[in-house]
């Protein structure tokens, strides 16, 4: 099956101005079929995991956005499956970072995959990786939802299934533009 997957959000608990459930219920309208609420340095507590709203069918990922010491503590994002974690390399357009950079920091740092957007907003100057790589709005606000997003296949709707999707490159990229390139084979 197809899912449409949110890898980023913002919620009050951080700087967004949308609440945990208000978000939820936005995304589904969207037909989202997982998200991962990445607020900065902190996940959903146990207690605040129990009292959302989820929509009828929707997955709801944990997740975080972490401050990445090693990395000048730019962006790092945290999404937890069932058993397995990846890391992604957040907008590394927004730190003016090359092609070459981007290739250095995920080898070096054993991130899984990159965000070829920035808030939405496509960013071809990556187009040449060959690593993995997601998409994402980044959503500080309700106007922001549904700029860009990945589409996995998977076999069951789970996170596991959805991070091994992402590691294998079983993505497509897709903006309000459209599907963008798959990555170049190695
Ligand atoms: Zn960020
Ligand atoms: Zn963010």
């Amino acid at each position: 099956m197809l899912l449409k997957v949110a890898l980023h959000t913002h919620t009050v608990r951080s700087d967004g101005t949308l609440t945990p459930n208000e978000l939820l219920r936005r995304y589904a309208e969207h037909g989202f079929d997982a998200v991962a609420i990445t607020d900065h340095d902190q996940e959903l507590t146990e207690e605040e995991r129990d009292r959302l709203i989820i929509p009828d069918g929707l997955l709801v990922l944990r997740g975080c956005e972490v401050s990445y010491r090693q990395l000048g503590w730019q962006h790092v994002g945290y999404i937890w499956g069932e058993t397995q974690l990846l890391r992604v390399l957040n907008h590394p357009q927004r730190y003016n970072m090359t092609a070459e950079e981007v290739h250095r920091a995920l080898r070096d740092h054993r991130l899984d995959a990159f965000e070829i957007t920035n808030q939405g907003s496509y960013c071809p100057r990556y187009e040449a990786l060959s690593w993995p790589r997601v998409a994402s709005d980044d959503c500080h606000a309700p106007e922001m939802i549904n700029r860009a997003w990945i589409i996995v296949e998977v076999g069951e709707r789970t996170g596991d299934a959805i991070i091994t999707a992402i590691r294998c490159g079983e993505v497509e990229v897709v903006t309000q533009d459209g599907p963008k390139p798959r990555p170049p084979a190695e």
